[in-house]
């Protein structure tokens, strides 16, 4: 039976509140589409603002004990879950694929990937260290604690359904937050796959509570209304997280928010050129372009232009697209028609800015597919260049002038992450320092891991997830001074 068989057989495709599975207050049930067939397999409960509230209620009582449970059995809660996770990884990772569509091997990475969060912050748990000084005045002594924020509201996308739920859900519990997750209206099943493994990791019920919802706009504003609520963790587009920022002043209420990105990446001219292309395909295929990380524009120095921009169409070329779940795929279907169609119409409107090497189109078959893509010598101040793709394109950018280039790369409003090719580390290391992006990928295309501080600058977010930092954004800062 499948993963999925089983959680409709057992009933658990409803609300997870309070340790229980439940229908939505109103009765109201969504469905959820396979974007390869564009078929629907499976429906889920959808709450509505009061199932957000009475989520939070469950999650208020649950705080206190959870916070007063010995970091070490926190710890290994979240361990079990992990192990869990991993034993089950093909299971979890066919669940991803029904869902999202991403290639099957791209999800048994993203099962790894996310499990780790679990097992990162199992370890962090038990580091909650505080501070102890003199005042320099010689007055008193200054006593520093990290204390749990409360009831922390994770709101996560669809694109990485099981490790943005995880790089919340862990970092939350180990610091003795209750959570109340509302995972995306596309791929709420391993949301809930993720509470019914926790639950039976041994977390007691009320700490994990998950709301999917096919009306997330009110069911949102109700939790974060609620005084009950201390923090809301936000993943997904800039443009909704400008939003939730709005709503959060209301309540000046503490806000992590990992939002869009926009990435350059940039390829010198002595860099190694098989190194570069293979970094090329990793940082702008992963998911089928569509990651926070994607590579999304590509400046290569103007002597090596030609040679990369033909590499990187043959790699991208040899990719088999297809359902996630077919043998020897690696690019699926984009997440829904909308997401499809704004590839394309991004694509086309490049194409009469630069030269289509290959693709530039959706295959002929059903379900939201777009073939992996790359256009050349595309003009400055292209749309494409502006807007983040989230789809398998690489439009490249020719340039002579170094100096240039970064002012082009850092020409945009987001600032997550970039990428440097070069030969020369001493002159990478310089360009990362002059990349207005919270993260640097040197002569690598992959740089995501739990044991880093993940995050952006300027409007791709604030806070960061992941590391020993990741843990920090579920704790309040208390000092207390006093004397002996
Ligand atoms: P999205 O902003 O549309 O949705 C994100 C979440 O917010 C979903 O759960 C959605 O249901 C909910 N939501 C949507 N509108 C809302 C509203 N008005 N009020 C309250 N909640 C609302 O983003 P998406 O399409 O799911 O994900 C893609 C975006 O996420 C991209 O921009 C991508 O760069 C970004 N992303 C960022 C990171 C990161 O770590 N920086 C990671 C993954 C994705």
């Amino acid at each position: 039976m499948s993963i999925l068989d089983r959680m409709i057989a057992e009933e658990k495709t409803g609300l997870y509140i309070g340790g229980e599975w439940r229908e939505a207050s109103d009765g109201s049930r969504f469905g959820v589409l396979d974007p390869a067939t564009e078929e629907e397999i499976a429906t889920v409960a959808s709450a509505s603002p009061a199932d957000a509230l009475a989520a939070v209620g469950e999650a208020h009582r649950a705080f206190e004990p959870w916070a007063d449970t010995a970091p070490r059995q926190r710890g290994e809660i979240l361990r079990r879950a992990f192990d869990l996770i991993i034993d089950r990884e093909k299971e979890f990772a066919e669940l991803i694929v029904g869902e999202n569509g991403k290639a099957f091997t791209d999800a048994i990475g993203e099962v790894r990937y996310g499990a780790e969060f679990f097992r990162w912050f199992s370890e962090e748990a038990v580091r909650n260290r505080g501070e102890v000084y003199r005042a320099p005045g010689g007055d008193k002594r200054v006593f520093v604690l990290y204390q749990p924020i409360g009831v922390a509201l994770l709101v996560t996308p669809w694109n990485f359904p099981l490790a943005m739920g995880t790089r919340k859900i862990g970092p939350a519990l180990a610091a003795g937050c209750p959570v109340v997750l509302k995972p995306a209206s596309d791929t709420p099943l391993v949301a809930l796959a993720l509470a019914d493994v926790l639950e039976e990791a041994g977390c007691p019920p009320g700490v994990v509570n998950v709301i999917p919802t096919a009306s997330s706009s009110p069911v949102v504003k109700a939790a974060m209304a609620d005084r009950r609520v201390r923090k809301l963790s936000f993943t997904g587009s800039t443009e909704v997280g400008r939003l939730l920022l709005a709503e959060a002043s209301k309540r000046v209420l503490s806000v992590s928010m990992e939002l869009g990105g926009n990435a350059p990446f940039l390829v010198l001219g002595d860099a190694d050129l098989d190194a570069a292309v293979s970094g090329a395909v990793q940082a702008k295929m992963r998911n089928a372009g569509e990651a926070c990380t994607a590579a999304n524009r590509f400046y290569v120095q103007g002597s090596i232009a030609d040679e990369f921009a033909d590499r990187l169409t043959k790699a991208m070329e040899s990719l088999q697209v297809g359902g996630g779940m077919e043998r020897g795929v690696e690019v699926g279907p984009l997440i829904n028609a909308a997401a499809r169609d704004k590839v394309a119409a991004l694509v086309d409107e490049a194409a009469g800015a630069g030269s289509v090497m290959t693709g530039g189109r959706a295959p002929d078959r059903k379900g939201y597919f777009y073939l992996p893509t790359v256009i050349k010598d595309v003009a400055r101040g292209a749309g494409i260049l502006a807007t983040e793709i989230f789809g398998p394109v690489a439009p490249i950018v020719r340039f002579d002038d170094l100096d240039d280039a970064i002012a082009q790369a850092n020409d945009t409003d987001l600032g997550l992450i970039s990428y440097v090719f070069t030969g020369d580390e001493r002159i990478g290391l310089s360009i990362a320092e002059r990349l207005e992006t919270g993260m640097v990928g040197l002569n690598r295309g992959l740089i995501s891991d739990p044991a880093t501080p993940f995050g952006g600058v300027k409007e791709s977010g604030l806070g960061r997830e992941g590391s020993h930092h990741g843990m920090q954004e579920f704790l309040e800062t208390k000092y207390v001074g006093t004397n002996w």
